[in-house]
This record gives structure tokens, sequence and C-alpha cells, in this order.
């Protein structure tokens, strides 16, 4: 994989690697890249409402930032999608899991449930992100969400690019685990070039062959974050421990490292009941977890983001 090179700042890369302070990017009612580390927290799938209003709660009171949930997941197999599943407290029957539903049929709960975190996010002031997979959902989205995750599997989708390009939402980049910074800044070019500047970097693991296995799924690329703040210093920079460690057992120390580094802003997920979690049971914190992380991050905060 090639380093970022002169030619590329000056022919390459030009918009995203252009010199100057850090954006201060509107998120719903909060500003990432500023004096405050901006910590989004919430379950990896809206499971039900009670859930998703119980968790916002929890991490309002812990004093996060944000609020994230998945309705679109990127499953690795096509067959139990939490979106073809009735809520958690519907006291409706499971459905088959290996009944695979079109996109037409799962819209209806998709926007339903973004409506359940929209509410939880405005009863308790924080603004929401969430994960897109399909161009063609942004209007639908754009009534509920806040910021639009672009996961780690579409950081090349050129329908999302064009699409996305054109939201006055903000967007939350993330880097897959085997390309480099040089080409997710060309994904920030991308997006740049087609007049969206509002894109956080997220930094969500890397893999070599000793660390992929089950205990860790991968590592948290912690220089990544001071490479970034170097080579396109004008855009934030987020972390994401529960996905590049996808062990609850790391995802502490991996926060507080990702700050330390320099981090804008923290993706994380916890849970009421971690290990029943539809989907990432092994990483997802407790409540009281995150609130004793939530006090530590403040801390390191103080230290490392002193304002100038
Ligand atoms: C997520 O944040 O729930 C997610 C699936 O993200 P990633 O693209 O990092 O796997
Ligand atoms: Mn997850």
């Amino acid at each position: 994989m090639k380093d970022v090179s002169e030619n590329d700042l000056k022919n390459n890369l030009p918009l995203s690697t252009v010199r100057g302070p850090k954006r201060h990017m509107k998120v719903g009612g909060q500003i990432l890249g500023g004096e405050e580390v901006m910590v989004i927290a919430g379950p990896c799938t809206i499971e039900s409402k009670a859930m998703i209003l119980e968790i916002a709660k929890q991490a309002k009171d812990a004093g996060a930032n944000a609020l994230r949930g998945g309705v679109f997941k990127p499953l690795t197999f096509p067959y139990g999608d939490p979106l073809a599943q009735p809520d958690a407290d519907s006291g409706q029957p499971a459905r088959n899991r290996l009944e695979v539903l079109p996109l037409k049929d799962i819209l209806p709960t998709a926007e339903r449930r973004l409506g359940y975190m929209k509410e939880a996010g405005e009863k308790y002031g924080l603004p929401v992100v969430t994960e897109i997979l399909y161009a063609s959902t942004v209007p639908m989205m754009e009534k509920y969400v806040d910021m639009f995750q672009v996961g780690y599997r579409h950081m090349f989708n050129s329908d999302l690019i064009e699409a996305l390009s054109h939201s006055k939402k903000p967007i939350l980049l993330k880097r897959h685990y085997g390309e480099s910074l040089r080409c997710m800044l060309g994904v920030v070019e991308h997006f740049a070039a087609r007049g969206q500047k509002n894109v956080a970097l997220c930094e969500r693991g890397i893999t070599a062959n000793h660390t992929h296995n089950i205990n860790s799924r991968s590592i948290m690329d912690v220089q990544a974050i001071p490479a970034l703040n170097e080579l396109a210093p004008t855009y934030p920079v987020v972390a994401d421990p529960s996905k590049s460690t996808f062990r609850r057992e790391y995802v502490p120390q991996m926060t507080r490292g990702a700050v330390a580094a320099g981090a804008d802003g923290i993706i994380i997920e916890i849970h009421h009941d971690p290990e029943r979690a539809w989907t990432d049971p092994l990483q997802s914190l407790t409540f009281q977890n995150f609130e004793k992380l939530m006090r530590d991050v403040r801390d390191i905060q103080k230290i490392v983001r002193r304002p100038q």
C-alpha cells in the first residue's frame, strides 16, 4: 500500500488535505471537532422503542453527546436480519431467521425504528447517527437522522458517495480494515470534489493475519488518529473501539487510548443486557462500564484538549 506522496497532496488530494483549522462540524445541536470529545453511544441495533429510550436516557445521564443505533445492518451472512424480526417487546413470535425479505418489505420497519430513535434523541437532547446501506433511502432517512454513517463495507460505494454528496446531513465515513489512509482520503476527496465537506473520518480497526481471530476481530490503528489529524487537519477524526476490538474487555482501554491520541469523537456500543443484544453481543458495554468510561474520557480530554 502506498503512502500519501507529495504528488497526491498536490494533484489527487488537494481538498481533503487542505491546511487550516479543524472544522467544527455541526451534528444536530452538537459540535464534532471542538473542545469536547463527541461521544456517540448506543446499541448496535434498535430492538424496540422502549430499549432505545432507555439506552438514550442512560447515555445522556453518563454524559454522552449523541445516540447511535442501527436499523440497516450490513450482515456478513444473509440470515437473521433484525429488520425481518418484530420489535423485541411486540410479543410477536420471532420469524424464521432464514427468510430473507426484499428491501420494500423491510423499509416500513426501518422507518418505524428510525422514528423511535429520533424520538429518543429528541427526548434526551441527543443527535442521532445511523448507518445507511441504500442510496435510495437518503430522502426517507434524512427525516430522522442527524448524521449518516457509511460503514466500512461501503467505503467505496459510488451510489452512496453521489447521493450523500447532496445531503445537508454530515457523514461519518469508516475506513475499511484493509484500506490505507491514502485510499480513505481518496473517498473524502470524492465527497469534497462534489461539494460535500461535512465528513468525519472514522478509524474502526485494521487486520493482520495474527489478529484476525475470534477473540479480537481487528486492532485499532491508534496511530491513524494523529496521522489523519496531520494529513487532513480540517477533518474531524472519530474512533470506534467497539468495532475495532470486538471485545468489551478491550473497549475502555482503546477508548482512552483513542482520546489520548487526539480523536475528536468516539462511537461506542452500549446495551442494557449486552449478552442478549440482537447483534454484536460481545462488544457492547454495560451502562455501568460506560458511565465509568465517560468519566475517564472527560478526564483525559482535559489533558489533551486544552483550549488553544
Ligand atoms: C456499526 O457501526 O454497527 C457497523 C456495522 O459498522 P462497521 O461498518 O464499522 O462494521
Ligand atoms: Mn455493531
